[in-house]
């Protein structure tokens, strides 16, 4: 039954059926079972017209029919409708199936109005509104709490909005009564409160109460997660079980001569747990998969290096990924300086590195002459081939999810251990579903001496005031980032103002008082890199740029982040941004320009930056705001296309659903036993449908 196809069910016929599939990717009847609504309305609550006001999503009024009012149109015809209260006034409008509605539509007729309003020019209005007449015995036996669907256009061209899939769900539901099989063992549904699966996804669609919509909506969510949960721990336990690792056995001489002689400065408590962490792992027999997070500036550049001179003391090479040429350039510079008086040897491997001297690379991976190549997603390219590869740290790289790591695993018989460091302070919730199948080490401590980051917001209006503050920081000897937005979609304006902020900025600080460098993405490679090497020089005080600089540059000396049109840019790039200051021992600051009007999200935004300067923090107030889907572009990985649970504030649930999966994977792995059989055999069908890992067991 529920794979059925969706033609034929009642009321949907091949040209709707064809609709479905295209634009909801509803094919089968169980589809259409988990096409949920995303909201409801409580149709048991009235609004006064007068209270109507536009923040409303749906409302629903009872009133009167005033003046009726047909009116020609350059093509087709608007009807607008008076419709009133004891309190006021609002207009319905239509401008289809007026013909047949003016014969319903009678002035003094009252009715119940349902509908989203909408604010044309100061006038409120209801632009299709659902009418019921209130004594219509229909209305009373429907649910208080009405189910809204998603729709589109082409949808709702052919009768599916919201009320038309409200429609097939009614005829739906009933044809599955006993047809929906639980998934989870009893003692789950018992222990947890669960509501059983039928009436779950029946109470999704037409609540019955609001309790059992909680309770529904509890369920489907754990649900979600569980499943997820359990793959996630099943390819962690999987790869534990049968994959060895390369055993690190000793801390030779290459570690404790760089730890004893070179290291420039002593490391913090919080690197010095991650590293033994580390060194746990790597010496177990089992591969390390782990994420290191820690904020911008945290030092988690040396705690991998730290991590490479282990497995080059036992006999392996290393590779160090990064996201961007700019940062494989500077993790190459500092490495070098890092390890310039040892025997160890280093490459820099990205795209533009020449034939010749790309050969000579392959050649000295081969022969194991090259210890540490360090570059872009070019390292992974299948003609990169080490003699015994047995690190990688991956730096940056939001988007390199389980697929990805899983690639690296494919070029050797012993997968090497992975670190992947991110400064982008993942939630815990999402970390848990995006990363997790690793395990997670935190640098929650920033080098001594660091002052912390002052920040401020400023208007337009007051430039002048800021440029002032920048000219007194520059007079002592400080330098300064301004960076402007740019976006794809709006990228030739974004470019102007980039251009006219430059060139105001240069009459602002007149050579040659002043040097101004300007970096963005539309300049070749080697002009970049002039212009970034003339800052990091020292030579110009003032850096005018575009994101591009978001990670990774290093420049101690440079204690100014000026950020325009602060308001366009997301929480975790502004947090980013900030980053790139407060570096050195001086009085660091960010400046936040923004316009004087601003949405209200922009200014909590603002508000957020201003207040705090913990990244985890910011990652929170980022995820509500945001949705995980925009967030550090996880959204093309597969893997947060959640159907109902949303991670930004499903947090404890997604919890639970990892610990009760971790239980069941501990007393069963296979699912082997009786109790877990429906467990075992939705689990099956679930992985089916999910992106393809299976090249990681
Ligand atoms: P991130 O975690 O953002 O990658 P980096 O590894 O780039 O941070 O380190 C930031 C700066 O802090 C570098 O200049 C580095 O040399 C310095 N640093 C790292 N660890 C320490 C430490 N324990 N004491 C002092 N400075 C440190
Ligand atoms: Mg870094």
């Amino acid at each position: 039954m529920l794979s059925n196809s969706i033609e034929y069910l009642k009321g949907v016929g091949p040209q709707k059926a064809l609709t479905l599939q295209s634009e909801a990717g509803i094919f089968v009847y169980n589809d259409l079972l988990n096409y949920f609504p995303f909201r409801y309305v409580d149709r048991s609550k009235f609004f006064k017209i007068n209270e109507i006001d536009s923040d409303a999503a749906y409302v629903q009024a009872k009133g009167v029919i005033g003046k009726v009012e047909i009116i020609n149109m350059t093509r087709g015809q608007r009807m607008v409708v008076e419709f009133f209260d004891d309190t006021g006034s609002i207009e319905l409008v239509w401008f289809k199936g007026i013909q047949f509605l003016r014969t319903q539509i009678v002035t003094g007729k009252a009715f119940i109005a349902f509908g989203k309003p909408n604010f044309f020019k100061g006038k409120k209005s209801i632009p299709h509104p659902e009418l019921t007449d209130p004594l219509d015995p229909k209305y009373q036996i429907d649910n208080s709490l009405q189910p809204i669907y998603p729709s589109t256009e082409k949808l709702t061209k052919k009768g599916l909005h919201t009320k038309g899939f409200e429609n097939l769900v009614r005829v739906l539901l009933p044809l599955l009564t006993g047809k929906i099989k639980e998934c989870f063992p009893q003692k789950i549904i018992s222990q947890y409160g669960l509501l059983n699966r039928e009436e779950a996804f029946f109470n999704i669609h037409l609540p019955q109460t609001q309790e059992l919509l909680q309770k529904a909506l509890f369920r489907l969510k754990f649900e979600e997660l569980f499943f997820i949960q359990m793959q996630l721990l099943r390819i962690k336990a999987g790869r534990e079980n049968t994959i060895k690792g390369n055993v690190f056995k000793t801390v030779g001489s290459v570690f404790n001569e760089f730890y004893s002689n070179y290291l420039p400065f002593p490391l913090t408590n919080a690197q010095k747990r991650v590293l033994k962490e580390i060194r746990k792992d790597v010496g177990s027999g089992k591969q390390m998969n782990r994420l290191l997070q820690g904020d911008v500036g945290s030092g988690k550049t040396i705690v991998g290096l730290l991590s490479i001179l282990i497995g080059i003391d036992n006999g392996y090479q290393a590779a160090f990924m990064a996201p961007t040429e700019i940062l494989a350039q500077q993790h190459f510079q500092g490495i070098s300086e890092y390890l310039e008086n040892t025997q160890i040897n280093v490459a820099l491997l990205t795209g533009s590195t020449k034939v010749a001297a790309r050969r000579e690379i392959h050649q000295q991976l081969e022969n194991g002459e090259l210890h540490i190549l360090i570059g872009t997603h070019a390292l992974i390219e299948d003609k990169v081939k080490f003699k015994n590869l047995g690190m990688v740290i991956i730096d940056e790289q939001h988007r390199f999810g389980v697929a990805q790591r899983a690639k690296l695993w494919k070029k050797n018989a012993i997968p090497p251990h992975v670190l992947v460091m991110t400064a982008t302070p993942i939630p815990r919730t999402l970390a848990m579903t995006l990363y997790g199948d690793l395990d997670v080490s935190i640098i929650d401590e920033l080098p001594p001496g660091r002052k912390s980051i002052k920040t401020i917001h400023k208007f337009d209006a007051n430039r002048l005031r800021v440029n002032g503050f920048i000219k007194e920081e520059i007079e002592k000897g400080r330098q300064v980032y301004i960076v402007y937005p740019l976006i794809e979609e709006s990228e030739k304006l974004d470019y102007k103002d980039l251009m006219d902020g430059y060139e105001s900025i240069c009459r602002a600080f007149p050579m040659p008082t002043y040097n101004v460098s300007i970096v963005h993405g539309r300049m070749k490679p080697k002009d970049k890199e002039f212009e970034m090497n003339r800052f990091v020089k020292g030579e110009t005080q003032i850096m005018v740029a575009t994101t591009v600089i978001e990670v990774g540059v290093n420049v101690p000396n440079a204690s100014i982040m000026i950020i325009e049109s602060a308001e366009r840019f997301g929480l975790s790039q502004l947090h980013q941004l900030r980053g790139r200051v407060g570096r050195g021992a001086e009085q660091s600051y960010c400046v936040l320009i923004t316009s004087f009007k601003l949405s209200k999200e922009a200014k909590l935004r603002m508000e957020t930056m201003v207040r705090t300067n913990n990244g985890f923090e910011i990652a929170d107030v980022d995820l509500k705001l945001r949705g995980p889907g925009d967030i550090m572009g996880t959204r093309q990985s597969g893997i947060l296309d959640l159907k109902i649970a949303d991670l930004g504030k499903d947090g404890r649930i997604l919890q639970l659903a990892r610990q009760v999966a971790f239980e069941v994977l501990n007393e069963d792995y296979n699912l082997q036993k009786p109790e877990n059989l429906l467990l075992r055999e939705h689990f099956k069908s679930f992985i089916k449908g999910r992106p393809n890992w299976s090249k990681i067991s």
